[in-house]
């Protein structure tokens, strides 16, 4: 039985439901996505239907490490991937010239097209029901979540609510002097809530993002730009699709630079930037900075690229990414008049900057539950972080733990040595944040294990735990499993002899002395799998490896990095023995003998869930936690917790 969705809390009856998720925007969506397909009965209230999923900045889905993120939400069961194969309209894969840490893909997606296909999904989800309203607070009884209370006055009941809502709390948008309480450009800003949840006792902050220009196709004079063609060759975002499936040919993007007049330009408009003029209180994204903090912060910086990427298929509105700004409307026209390609351009409407209210994550578990309301949870931009990609990631795994909340199920912790989604959670809950958290793949200590290729082998077995895996997407694995497994056994079974150096010296490497397994010759780096598998056809081995391109990718990254991946396992499996030091959450800090006033004051504050989580808490002393473990252990401070941690 598919979805139903209603206007208002009035037309139907049912308003009690086991979760229910405010806000579809992109954590939203996954959330209620996962809940219901865990066979919980959800309500996915928002203000909008018509902006289910809707994309407020860029029309990327992916780029560095956000690749990463937005293929491990995929192979948890989510949606965003699929939903980006199928609104696709440019594709690249980023990194190529770095090593496979970092390798991911970058997809544009029609911003008409996608919201559509997302809003379908939830449509036909069976266990889902979609509501068109504002909540006002969220509903407690002795502490725990009884459901939440609608503007309209009406209450819907729950033993779990996530809260998803963006950057619509208290938001103000400013371009130039001009101020506009709104979450962004046509949403209005919420304000009830941030009061319902400072009344509970979580503390709130002010962040800010910002996105560019739109401007006119027709008004660009591309041959001064330089086209970037997509990569026909790239792979699906999803590990359920072998190919991206465009419903038209691929879109070019197309670079720019800023130019030293660029640069004056706004320099001597500095001052009427909204963010320069001290009229945003709120604090800006470091790794995703506006025009103006690009000429002020890197000043050694002669030009800026921008890249032209379009919205959507039957539209001619640009997106000027790498000009976002709170300059004022004519200021950005004439700026933008400065860059080349851009001396004749329309401007569709400004850019503009939005302040919003952020709750302070470290006031959350590491299944993103608040630690001050039982079967509260909160997922996306409300946390502290930016993108659609760290929204989806935390909307799924908030909706995976509501939905275990409510069938009284122990929650599902994701570790930072098994995803990328873990070492965002976690830098979250124990670190918090200063400006919102964009993630990167530095972030991550085992990168190399935490790859975008094998994201469905480090998670989907845990989607499959929390019945969230369809079997198609089980099969694929498996049958990926098969097919690495299938194919390194032959090739370490196909033994090269000495009497077959003619054939390696035609595949340029040189000759053996002694009988050597293919998998053996791969480690040379001149004999790739494809050398390997020529070499076997010359020397008559009938190797017949029918691999799909996801398995041939894991045995020549095993190829290449096989050395590495195993040191870094190792290193990520003692990080694994910390994490599995538990601590118990009742646990008295206070009266703690010998630990520091700051780490006593940390530990209180955050609770840590395991050792490894208060080894990374800032400002906690690494022989604080020597004393924490040797309590844990043996009741006493000393030698026995020096003993362990040095274990
Ligand atoms: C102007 C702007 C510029 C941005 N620029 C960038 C950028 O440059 N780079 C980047 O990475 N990210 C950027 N983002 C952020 C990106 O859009 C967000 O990170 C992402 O959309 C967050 O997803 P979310 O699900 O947390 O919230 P949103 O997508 O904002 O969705 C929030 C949802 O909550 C609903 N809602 C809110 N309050 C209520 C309520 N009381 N009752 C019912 N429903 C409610 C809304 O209707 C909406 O569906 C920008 C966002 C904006 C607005």
């Amino acid at each position: 039985m598919h979805a139903r969705f209603r206007l208002s809390a009035y037309t139907l009856a049912m308003s009690r439901f086991e979760v229910i998720v405010v806000g579809a925007g992109h954590a939203g969506l996954e959330a209620a996505l996962a809940s219901a397909r865990m066979g919980i009965s959800t309500a996915c209230v928002t203000l909008r239907l018509d902006r289910v999923g809707h994309l407020p900045c860029n029309c990327s889905i992916g780029g560095p490490a956000k690749g990463h993120l937005a293929r491990e939400v995929d192979a948890l069961g989510g949606e965003m991937a699929v939903g980006t194969d199928h609104a696709l309209t440019h594709i690249r894969k980023v990194g190529t010239g770095k090593g496979p840490a970092v390798q991911t893909l970058r997809a544009h997606v029609c911003k008409s097209l996608y919201p559509t296909i997302m809003r379908a999904a939830l449509e036909r989800q069976p266990n889902l029901e979609l509501i068109q309203a504002a909540v006002r607070s969220v509903r407690l009884e002795s502490g725990r979540v009884v459901g939440v209370e609608l503007e309209s006055g009406e209450a819907l009941e729950a033993q779990a609510v996530v809260l998803t809502t963006g950057t619509f709390l208290n938001g103000l948008c400013h371009e130039g002097s001009n101020q506009t309480s709104a979450a962004r450009y046509g949403d209005r800003a919420i304000s009830t809530l941030s009061d319902w949840l400072r009344s509970v006792g979580v503390e709130m902050r002010r962040f800010k993002t910002g996105t560019t220009p739109r401007i006119r196709a027709g008004s660009i004079d591309f041959s001064k730009t330089e086209t970037l063609e997509s990569d026909a060759e790239a792979p699906a975002m999803s590990f359920l699709h072998e190919f991206p499936m465009p419903q038209r040919a691929f879109l070019p993007c197309w670079q720019t630079r800023t130019i030293a007049e660029t640069h004056d330009l706004v320099r001597e408009n500095l001052s009427q930037s909204a963010m320069y003029s001290g009229r945003i209180e709120g604090i800006g994204p470091r790794y995703c900075p506006s025009i103006e903090d690009k000429i002020v912060r890197f000043s050694d910086k002669e030009s800026h690229p921008i890249f032209l990427e379009q919205e959507e298929w039957d539209s001619d509105s640009i997106y000027v990414q790498g000009v976002s700004t709170s300059l004022p409307a004519d200021v950005q026209l004439a700026m933008l008049r400065t860059v080349p390609g851009l001396t004749g351009v329309e401007m569709i409407r400004p850019g503009y900057a939005v302040e919003y209210d952020m709750a302070d994550p470290t006031q959350l578990t590491p299944q993103l539950m608040s630690k001050l309301a039982h079967g509260l949870f909160l997922a996306g931009q409300i946390n502290g972080t930016s993108g659609y990609e760290e929204a989806a990631a935390q909307g799924i795994v908030a909706g995976i733990n509501a939905a275990r909340y409510a069938q009284g199920e122990p929650p599902e912790t994701l570790s930072r040595n098994e995803s990328f989604i873990g070492v965002m959670i976690d830098d979250l809950v124990s670190k918090g944040v200063d400006d919102p958290y964009r993630m990167l793949t530095a972030r991550a200590e085992h990168r190399l294990l935490l790859r975008h290729d094998n994201a469905d082998e480090r998670l989907t077995p845990t989607c499959k735990r929390v019945g969230l895996c369809s079997d198609e997407r089980w099969e694929r694995l498996e049958r990926k499993r098969e097919e690495i497994a299938g194919g390194r056994a032959a090739l370490e079974s196909a033994i090269v002899l000495p009497q077959h150096n003619a054939s390696l010296e035609h595949h340029g490497t040189a000759g053996i002395f002694v009988g050597t397994s293919l998998f053996e010759l791969m480690r040379r780096p001149e004999v790739s799998l494809d050398v390997a598998l020529s070499i076997a056809s010359s020397c008559g081995f009938s190797l017949d490896l029918d691999l799909s391109a996801g398995a041939k990718e894991q045995i020549e990254l095993e190829r290449i990095y096989g050395g590495y991946l195993i040191r870094q396992q190792r290193l990520a499996d003692q990080a694994r023995r910390l994490e599995d030091l538990a601590i118990p959450a009742e646990t008295d800090y206070a009266t703690m003998a010998g630990l520091s006033h700051e780490s006593r004051e940390k530990f209180e504050r955050v609770r840590p869930a395991s050792i490894g989580q208060a080894t990374r808490i800032p400002g906690v002393r690494p022989s604080d936690v020597v004393l924490l473990v040797g309590h844990l252990r043996h009741g006493s401070p000393l030698n026995a917790g020096r003993e362990e941690a040095r274990a």
